[in-house]
């Protein structure tokens, strides 16, 4: 199997505090009890698990510290692996096995028809203009599904579920696929939806919430495209320079990473 290229693997990079420790186990064991964190829990950990294990602690040495890590993993297919989350364009970390597509893996954690919902929502979402599919709609499929169809109710549980476990997020009753989803299927969902799906026109990942040019048809990232048009007086179409007429984000700031001098 291909391995996905349009998500950065963390490198792994040699340098003296490479020996797997204790630290290096407790951060994996956080991270696959969460499935994803962003970049400041992340950072969080990094510190907490060093500080808590001895270890040497660098705050701007995190990237090294899991490059370590996925130099263990290396052998079992795993790997941690930064994306970015769609709105914010904040950098998130997950888990992701490069051996088999997560939908294979989720059978054994979902029965067949939760795992058909999980799949028609993808696609919904997939599908969308913009990224969301709404729960309305969604309960609503729960009526027609395969092998058996599933009641409102446990429908409801079942998508909740997805959301805590980071395949899906919720926002104001609509659903779209978390960035974890996206970092261990974007292969699964660029091969099975291969003329439906967009990659960004900036940094050419592959985009669920898209902003679409109505000129050339381009689709990006709304935070690739603030920060391309950042420095514009007007906003223009990256690639064919036409006016931009959606709303632009302004460029979201991550919040403040842990001080390195405080410890709790
Ligand atoms: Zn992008
Ligand atoms: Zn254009």
């Amino acid at each position: 199997m291909s391995r996905a290229k349009a998500s950065t693997p963390v490198a792994a990079f040699p340098l003296c505090q490479d020996v797997h420790t204790d630290a290096h186990r407790q951060f994996l064991q956080a991270l696959m009890s969460r499935g994803a964190v962003d970049r400041v829990r992340a950072a969080t950990l990094h510190r907490q698990c060093c500080e808590l294990h001895r270890v040497h602690y660098a705050a701007d040495k995190l990237d090294e510290f899991i490059g370590v890590i996925n130099r263990q993993l290396q052998p079992l297919s795993m790997e941690i692996r930064k994306g970015k989350e769609e709105e914010s364009g904040h950098t998130c970390y997950a888990l992701v096995n490069m051996a088999e597509t997560a939908v294979t893996r989720m059978a054994s954690d979902y029965t067949e028809t939760e795992l058909e919902l999980f799949k028609k929502t993808m696609h919904q979402i997939v599908l969308s203009e913009n990224g969301f599919v709404s729960s309305t709609k969604m309960l609503n499929v729960a009526d027609q599904l395969k092998p058996k169809k599933m009641r409102k109710g446990d429908a409801e549980q079942v998508l909740r579920r997805l959301v805590q476990e980071k395949w899906l997020s919720e926002k104001e009753g609509e659903f779209t696929l978390h960035a974890r989803c996206i970092l261990e299927l974007e292969q699964y969902i660029l091969s099975h939806y291969p003329d439906m799906v967009s990659k960004c026109h900036i940094c050419h990942t592959l985009v669920i919430q898209k902003q679409v040019c109505p000129d050339c048809g381009i689709a990006t990232h709304a935070h690739c495209l603030a920060r391309y048009v950042q420095a514009q007086t007007e906003p223009c179409c990256p690639h064919c320079k036409q006016f931009w007429p959606q709303r632009v984000p302004e460029l979201s700031q991550p919040a403040t990473l842990p001080s390195t001098s405080t410890s709790r």
